[in-house]
């Protein structure tokens, strides 16, 4: 098991759990996809095993001729819990990160059109390049975030986690009635509109304005 890299602290060691995602946080982006705004958090899952750090990076598989970029908010969990209300989630929250859910765009319409499930499209190895966990104490307000990626200098992403249809407490509160939350496990809170395509020898700089910085290549 791999662990996470924290700012400013090379003390605490939490390992990487399970990584649970959101599809359609926000709105802008599920119009751009032309799809339907959930009523309730929409989830699916990536494997520990495709994360990846600063520095890294990204492999096109071989499988996939469309690749694309979404930055997302990344929110570690510290504490184990289960159905968790929403005035109490914030307790379970151990810090905060820039992600990207890498995803074979291709590989996820083909198979979302044929109503099979997408998971694959988004487990490939190097496919969740995460930056540096910020504790918890260290970011006054989660939902108010600038948060952004450049693919090779150009502004593709630009948005403010204000803008999410779901708050973190109720992303929180939805899943912990459905599985139990372990110390060490990430929840990517979907991406803003702007996602598009990368290329090997594309670079790519995303952040939580002040907060967390992530640059990954692509090979
Ligand atoms: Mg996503």
């Amino acid at each position: 098991m791999i662990s996470y890299k924290i700012k400013n602290n090379k003390n605490i060691n939490l390992k990487i759990g399970k990584l649970v995602c959101l599809a359609r946080t926000y709105k802008k982006h599920a119009e751009e996809m032309k799809s339907e705004i959930p009523k309730e958090p929409l989830i699916f899952f990536k494997p520990a095993s495709s994360v990846i750090f600063n520095g890294d990076s990204i492999q096109i598989p071989k499988m996939s001729k469309c690749v694309h970029h979404e930055v997302e908010l990344a929110v570690i969990i510290g504490k184990k819990c289960k159905n968790v209300l929403k005035k109490d989630a914030m307790n379970y929250v151990f810090g905060y990160a820039v992600a990207l859910d890498i995803t074979a765009r291709d590989i996820q319409n083909n198979l979302k059109n044929k109503g099979w499930p997408w998971g694959i499209a988004k487990g490939f190895d190097t496919f969740a390049p995460i930056s540096e966990v910020v504790l918890k104490e260290n970011v006054p307000n989660p939902q108010n975030l600038d948060i952004s990626l450049k693919l090779n200098g150009k502004i593709k992403q630009s948005s403010n986690t204000n803008n999410m249809i779901f708050s973190i407490e109720e992303i929180i509160e939805y899943i912990s009635k459905i599985m139990t939350l372990e110390k060490g496990d990430l929840i990517m809170t979907g991406t803003p509109e702007g996602v598009g395509e990368i290329k090997r020898g594309d670079v790519i700089k995303a952040e939580l304005k002040g907060f967390c910085f992530l640059e990954v290549d692509v090979t």
